[in-house]
């Protein structure tokens, strides 16, 4: 096992997981098994119980693992999948070493950060790397990101567990890039300040990048690189210029131009094998429509529907669509901003907020015959929306949202919790589609298997009469209803399930051509009229 361990220095922010997952990406496109670790200083356990307006979207793997966005970078870019011990947390890690130390595994020693946390970090990087990739193949290179900024008190024991890795592994088995920022000033120079400090942080716990990958809103220079060069002892020709790029999926493009692969390969010692271009092939379809969509949202933060916005991404380039995103306050909006958009999208949420205005949204996109995808909450309130305004139950709502008449209710498994950490319905489960349907079309078959975070469900109690007043489910899951569609509309559908955490570029999710298409016919149906 070959690793190449990704740390970020400067600030937080600089684009450490799409830089991490493009130089996947260049080695896979040589033809390499890679795989990806992702480290995340904090104290929980996982990132389900975290505020993602804080912490960014919270991404679902198969194995109902509730992890970092940056997995969902890992798996976008590598076409992988990943499990819950591809993340590792301070929490995760403590919580094995207690477990042993009660257990007496250690019996008699006094139980330290080095060497037992640190040991148990460099156990669950190496288990992480060993998994085999779906089930196949082990890896031949595994990508390890260290989150947070060098000089963080929190991932000062992650660090110097790279640092006895490094030691333990022969040199060509691993190399450390060190991610940071380049700034520039207002005479347009750039400053490469921050970066020498940086690396020095860096070396004070004694470790010396092989590879300096620096973010910057200029290109840097021959002259930056060898001042860069000078003051860290990486050679400038391992000096990596990383510029600002309007679309995440062109990063692995510019890092190839700078000859990232060949530094990359050369250290490890394997072969500079000639690349297969067919990704680069496909983020770079040209646009030849474009379709605006509204997502209706009760965050300001984009990031938190980062997997929604990548998988429009995906649908738009395979139908050489861009999609542009008009995100929607679900408090404040108005039915103007809906007017002129060619479809509209209702996420998955918690929580009474906003939700109001998302059956608003949802009972304009069904009235007024628009495109419309609902997702997890989105395909919850799609039930409430219809059960209050076609069959008249005008108290109609979820269980989570306080008293009413439940047309969604707690699953029934879910009575029983108490804890809230990894506790909802979560990852993968098996969904029989109903033949003839648009689902089924989209997808091409009667059974897929897609991924969850719920804690909620259509009441069966319900769902006769919502059949039987229109709206078809057509997807489920024993007695559990995961679709919906009306065929009285062009483009209604909506799912418990979150299509859009298996999206990728090279495969995008049918939920999203499907609607990214119904908006490219909306629009040029309304532009004739
Ligand atoms: N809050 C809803 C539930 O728990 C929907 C969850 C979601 O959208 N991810 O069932």
């Amino acid at each position: 096992m070959k690793y190449i361990v990704v740390t970020g220095g400067v600030m937080s922010g600089l684009g450490k997981g799409i830089t991490t997952a493009s130089i996947g990406r260049l080695l896979k496109n040589r033809g390499y098994q890679v795989t990806a670790v992702k480290i995340d200083p904090y104290l929980n356990i996982d990132a389900g119980t975290m505020n993602p307006a804080q912490h960014g979207e919270v991404f679902v793997l198969s194995d109902g693992g509730e992890v970092d966005l940056d997995l969902g970078n890992y798996e976008r870019f590598l076409d992988i999948n990943l499990k819950s011990i591809h993340n590792i947390t301070t929490g995760k890690v403590y919580r094995n070493v207690i477990e042993k130390e009660r257990r007496g595994d250690f019996l008699g020693a006094t139980v330290q950060i080095i060497p037992h946390i640190t040991d148990e970090i460099k156990h669950c990087i190496s288990r992480a790397a060993q998994e085999p990739i779906d089930g196949g193949k082990v890896a031949e290179i595994c990508l390890v990101e260290v989150g947070g900024t060098v000089g963080d008190i929190e991932s000062m024991p992650f660090l110097e567990a790279v640092r006895q890795m490094h030691g333990e592994l022969a040199p060509q088995d691993m190399v450390l890039v060190h991610v940071t920022l380049v700034p520039v000033d207002t005479m347009g120079d750039l400053k490469t300040k921050p970066t020498q400090h940086s690396v020095k942080a860096l070396r004070e716990l004694g470790l010396q990048p092989d590879i300096i990958v620096c973010r910057s809103s200029e290109v840097i220079n021959p002259q930056a690189k060898k001042k860069i060069s000078n003051f860290t002892d990486v050679p400038a020709k391992a000096v990596i210029s990383a510029k600002d790029v309007p679309d995440i999926y062109q990063v692995p493009m510019e890092l190839e131009k700078e000859g990232l692969a060949d530094v990359v390969c050369s250290y490890l010692a394997l072969e500079n094998k000639e690349p297969d271009t067919r990704w680069y092939r496909v983020v770079s379809q040209e646009y030849t429509n474009r379709v605006t969509v509204a997502i209706v949202s009760k965050y300001g933060i984009e990031d938190v529907y980062m997997s929604i916005k990548e998988s429009l991404k995906h649908a738009g380039r395979a139908l050489s669509t861009e999609v542009n995103i008009r995100w929607l306050d679900a408090e404040t909006f108005n039915a103007r901003d809906l007017a002129d958009v060619d479809g509209i999208l209702v996420p998955g949420g918690f929580g009474k907020r906003g939700v109001e205005g998302k059956i608003r949204a949802i009972r304009s996109a069904r009235e007024t015959k628009k495109p419309y995808l609902g997702l997890c909450l989105g395909f919850q309130l799609s039930v409430i929306e219809y059960a209050r305004h076609v069959l008249g139950i005008s108290d109609a709502t979820s269980e989570e949202m306080g008293p009413g008449t439940h047309v969604i209710a707690i699953l029934p498994e879910q009575e029983e919790v108490s804890d809230l950490g990894g506790t909802m319905r979560l990852g993968n489960c098996t969904i029989k589609l109903k033949e003839d349907t648009t689902i089924a079309e989209l997808y091409g078959k009667t059974e897929i298997v897609e991924r969850h975070r719920h804690r909620y469900e259509v009441n069966p109690e319900f769902v006769g009469d919502l059949e039987e007043a229109g709206l078809a489910f057509t997807g489920s899951c024993g007695e559990r209803m995961e679709v919906c569609e009306l065929s009285d509309h062009p483009f209604y559908l909506a799912t418990q399930f979150h299509p859009e955490f298996k999206s990728s570029p090279t495969n995008p999710s049918p939920p999203y051509i499907g609607f990214v298409s119904a908006c490219k016919k909306n629009k040029t149906s309304t532009q004739t009229r």
